[in-house]
Formats: C-alpha cells, sequence, structure tokens
C-alpha cells in the first residue's frame, strides 16, 4: 500500500491508486509492503542471482525485488541498471584526509546516473497501470533515463526542461531515444510547478522524484552497496543533494534493511548541497536545536556527538518547513534545485541516521572533480559535492580520518564535458550568467591539466612529457 509518512494523518491508499501525493493532507507518500521471503534467506538468494543470466537478475535493482511492491509477473522494464561498482579511491581519501575512501559510482548505469535505478521502477508501474504518456520535468539526467526507459516500454514520453540549464549531453540523450522535449522558459522549480498541473490528466503519468516507485527502485542501491561490502556498514555514507530523492532512497533503503534483521544499524546519511542552491542546508543551519559541529568552517551544520542523542526519529515532523529558494544558482546543474519536494523524507531519513547536512562551494566542488578524476574514476560536477563535503567534515571533526566512509557519484565524467574542459583551462565562470570579462567569477583551476600544443616532432613531444608531471605528483 501507499501510505502518508506525516505520522498525525497516516492515511493509507492502494498500491496501485495513481496519486502522488495524500489526498486528504497533501502529505507525500511511502510505498509499504510485506516480503513473504525469510529475512535470513535473502542475502544467500541475492548471491546466487549474480551467477543467473535471466533478465531480472542482471538488473542490480530486480535482483533485490524481495525488497519492491511488484508481483512475480510485473512486466519488468530493464536495461541492467544497477550493478555499479565499488572503488577504493586512495588519492580522493588523502585530499580529504581521511585513511581510506570509497566511491559508488551509480554514474555507471545504463544512461550514466542514478536515475536509471528508480526509473526502471516507475516505468514498470507505468505499464501496470496502462497509462499512454509518461512525463517529467528535469534538470537532465532524469530526461535522459525517462526518455531512454519509456523508448524500451513503448510509451509516448514528454520532457519538460528549463532552457538552457542543462548540458548538451543530457539533451543529446533525451532527442535520441525519441522524447518529445519542451523547453521552457523558466528554471526547474517552474517546471515541476506546471507539471503537478499536467498530472491531472488521466492518460499522464508523472515520473518525478515525487513518484514514490521512484524512490523504490533507487532504495535497493543501499542493499546493492552492502551486498558487496559483505553486509559490513560503512560508518558514514555521503550523496549531493538537489530535490533529495537520492537521500531520501538510501535512508529507506537502509532502514527497510535493518528492519529485515539484515544490519544492525544505520550508517550516518549526510547531504552535501551547493551553495547557490542550498535551502536544505539552510533549514538544518536555521534549525537552532542542532549545534553547528565545532570548527571554524561556516556553512556545516554538523550534529554533535552530545546533541545526536536528543533527536528521535519522529521529530523531523516537528521542524519548520523548508524555505524554498527562488532563484538557485549553481554550475553543477543537476543539483540546481531550490524547492526540493522530498525534503521532509530526506530530513526523516537524516535525522533518523544522526547525518547531517551541509553546502559547499564551486571552487569546492570544481577541485574536489579533479581528484576524483585523477583517481582514474570521474564524475559530473555534482557528484563531486560529495568529496568536498567529506573533506569539510573532516576539517570540523564531524568525520574521523579513521571512519569508513562511502561516497555516492551520482553521474557519469560525461554528462557534462563543457564544465570539465572550462576548468583545465581556467575558464570557468562560478556564475552561468557572468561573462568571460567578469574575473571575479572565474574559478582556479587548482588542479587543471590544460591541452599543450606541440610540434610534430619526437624531440617535441619527449619534451612535452619532461614538462608534463606524472598524475597525482603535484598533488
Ligand atoms: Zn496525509
Amino acid at each position: 500500500m501507499q501510505r502518508c509518512i506525516d505520522p498525525s494523518c497516516g492515511a493509507r491508499f492502494e498500491l496501485n491508486q495513481r496519486i502522488y501525493v495524500c489526498s486528504r493532507c497533501g502529505g507525500l507518500l511511502d510505498v509499504v509492503q510485506e516480503s513473504a521471503t525469510d529475512p535470513e534467506q535473502l542475502p544467500a538468494l541475492w548471491t546466487r542471482r549474480l551467477a543467473s543470466f535471466e533478465t531480472r537478475n542482471q538488473s542490480g535493482v530486480w535482483r533485490y525485488r524481495e525488497l519492491l511492491p511488484f508481483a512475480d509477473d510485473a512486466p519488468i522494464v530493464s536495461l541492467a541498471e544497477g550493478n555499479t561498482p565499488i572503488y577504493d579511491a586512495p588519492v580522493s581519501a588523502a585530499y580529504c584526509g581521511l585513511h581510506a575512501l570509497t566511491l559508488k559510482h551509480q554514474g555507471c548505469n545504463p544512461t550514466g546516473s542514478f536515475k536509471d535505478t528508480g526509473m526502471t521502477a516507475a516505468i514498470t508501474q507505468a505499464l501496470i497501470l496502462g497509462v499512454q504518456t509518461v512525463v517529467c520535468a528535469s534538470t537532465g539526467n532524469t530526461a535522459a533515463s525517462l526518455a531512454a526507459y519509456a523508448a524500451r516500454a513503448k510509451l509516448q514520453c514528454a520532457i519538460l526542461v528549463p532552457r538552457g540549464q542543462i548540458s548538451n549531453a543530457k539533451l543529446a540523450q533525451s532527442l535520441d531515444c525519441g522524447a518529445a522535449v519542451l523547453e521552457l522558459d523558466g528554471n526547474f522549480d517552474d517546471a515541476m510547478r506546471v507539471i503537478r498541473e499536467l498530472a491531472e490528466e488521466e492518460s499522464i503519468y508523472l515520473v518525478n522524484s515525487i513518484n514514490p516507485f521512484r524512490i523504490e527502485g533507487q532504495k535497493t542501491v543501499a542493499a546493492e552497496l552492502l551486498h558487496q561490502r559483505g553486509w559490513r556498514v560503512p560508518d558514514h555514507v555521503v550523496v549531493p543533494g538537489g530535490n533529495l530523492g537520492n537521500s531520501t532512497a538510501f535512508g529507506k533503503g537502509f532502514a527497510e534493511l535493518k528492519n529485515l534483521g539484515l544490519i544492525d544499524h544505520l550508517p550516518r546519511l549526510s547531504v552535501v548541497q551547493a551553495e547557490g542552491a542550498a535551502p536544505f542546508a539552510r533549514l538544518f543551519e536555521s534549525e537552532g536545536r542542532l549545534s553547528p559541529a565545532a570548527g571554524p568552517t561556516a556553512g556545516t551544520a554538523g550534529v554533535s556527538p552530545a546533541s545526536r542523542s536528543q533527536h528521535s526519529t519522529s521529530d523531523w515532523n516537528a521542524w519548520p518547513a523548508l524555505t524554498p529558494m527562488e532563484h538557485p544558482h549553481t554550475l553543477a546543474t543537476a543539483i540546481k534545485i531550490g524547492a526540493p519536494v522530498s525534503w521532509q523524507k530526506a530530513l526523516r531519513a537524516v535525522l533518523a541516521s544522526g547525518g547531517t547536512v551541509l553546502s559547499v562551494s564551486e571552487q569546492e566542488m570544481a577541485d574536489a572533480k579533479a581528484i576524483i578524476g585523477r583517481e582514474g574514476v570521474g564524475c559530473e560536477p555534482a557528484s563531486a559535492s560529495t568529496v568536498a563535503g567529506i573533506k569539510r567534515l573532516v576539517a570540523d571533526g564531524v568525520i574521523a580520518p579513521n571512519e569508513d566512509v562511502v561516497a555516492v557519484l551520482t553521474g557519469h565524467v560525461l554528462k557534462d564535458t563543457d564544465y570539465a574542459i572550462k576548468y583545465h583551462q581556467e575558464n570557468l565562470l562560478s556564475d552561468g550568467d557572468a561573462t568571460e570579462m567578469t574575473e571575479g567569477h572565474k574559478l582556479a583551476g587548482t588542479y587543471r591539466n590544460p591541452p599543450t600544443l606541440v610540434q610534430a616532432t619526437k624531440a617535441a613531444i619527449l619534451e612535452g612529457l619532461r614538462r608534463h608531471p606524472r598524475v597525482n605528483d603535484t598533488l
């Protein structure tokens, strides 16, 4: 069934009712279900499926289908999503002041972002509901993912994107998959508003992250991560924060695994936003009951160990409402969101785990992205907020150097190549609307690696190599 998240309401709705928010109070909805399988048998069952070539076992989402609210004969729409690697990241760890750091790269999904793990579930649900058209508002990654899964499901697909505000790579993906791409004059939040009105149409199904089935698919990433780690729970899991669907999904995933008895405690879940699009971090900073962690750095609202125990998991409901930011700005377009729809669910997850929320600057994100690149891994700008945030949390004493930390990378490095090229050529402006003449907006290419022009002779090339430092020697 679907249940309103507001404890004072708690209204329940049928699983296949086409609603997005509680019809009684307007609250967000959770999907709740019970697994028929004995939880103790699940880890071995999931491991056996790794050796199976059956489509649903090859998917890193449907492999964990005991966690999902779908019947065994559901018309699964899959592109073998999930199955994303975890990487040991020594360069990033040293950069953050940690002994070790693990990267969970959700950018290695079929369309290059974490959105695929939720989209496979939402589009499967769209087929079950028998809708003709699926729509979303998107900063780009959701659009690319929806376009691909809608094409697989042979559904009509419409995508609303803020004009000129998404990367070419993401736009190209949507066009290639045959989606109707409708460019709006306005920002992402304007697109969200219009799309909620559209969802009143009977034949249209809305698959933004407010769609509870998206969260259901995405939450399996928590299971995959722990499965990959032999069910060892990390001390911290750090995710970027835009619309906050990702943090919501991780929180729900970990909580359900704990309820099943597969883990005995939750990792502390922390969210990192971009300074210019940080309504959730601002809410944390303004909330007096959470004392900022000791440390000189502004912008970090950590939960000190002493205050953490005072918060029960239901506390989120007593918090003031999040104040949207009207003109969010950041070069990390994937998290350029001023009015995140899932903030209550994310707040619930962060508080339940004892995590925190903070924001980082454009410069911190740009440098962290270059560091992740030197790992041989790479990611899109928004993903780098995690490593930038972890560096801050270590400096502030919220994360200890010997703690076991996982940073979740959400998008592939090829999602935004313009950004990387400009960074390395020291031509990256912190404000997308600034002109190249505004030197004050120019970000430093701290770890730049610009191309060099050389003559086509052996001697010139050997000289060029001699001048170019080996990767990571200059850190
Ligand atoms: Zn309600």
